[in-house]
């Protein structure tokens, strides 16, 4: 793929889970503001239990997001340093196809698998 495309499909993305980010971090406090404090609208034991729920997948939500943004920073490092497109396992090309449907991805078809630091 053409590392200028890239890179703006990768900026692109950085910028929607900063957004996903910031949504998550506001409900996060949102659900944790409205512990122990059901205001009158419902105290049933159900709305206390989505409560909890929606704090945990803002936790949960938070992490894949951090791990998301870790991915496309290290995509954008490797733009930078010139190895963008190549798998960090075998260093074989990534073809095009895995690239456009996630660009930040930093092995090929064979090694998605394989855990790698980027
Ligand atoms: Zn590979």
């Amino acid at each position: 793929m053409d590392t200028a495309r890239a890179r703006d499909l990768l900026t692109a993305e950085l910028a929607d889970l900063d957004e996903r980010v910031r949504y998550a971090e506001s409900s996060r406090a949102e659900a944790a503001s409205d512990a122990g404090d059901e205001g009158g609208s419902g105290t049933h034991p159900a709305d206390h239990g989505a409560d909890v729920t929606s704090s945990m997948d803002s936790e949960l939500l938070l992490d894949t997001v951090a791990d998301q943004r870790r991915g496309v920073r290290g995509a954008l490092a490797r733009i930078e340093a010139g190895s963008y497109g190549r798998c960090l396992v075998c260093d074989r090309e990534i073809d095009d196809e895995r690239l456009e449907a996630r660009p930040e991805v930093p092995t090929c078809r064979e090694h998605a698998d394989t855990p790698v630091v980027v």
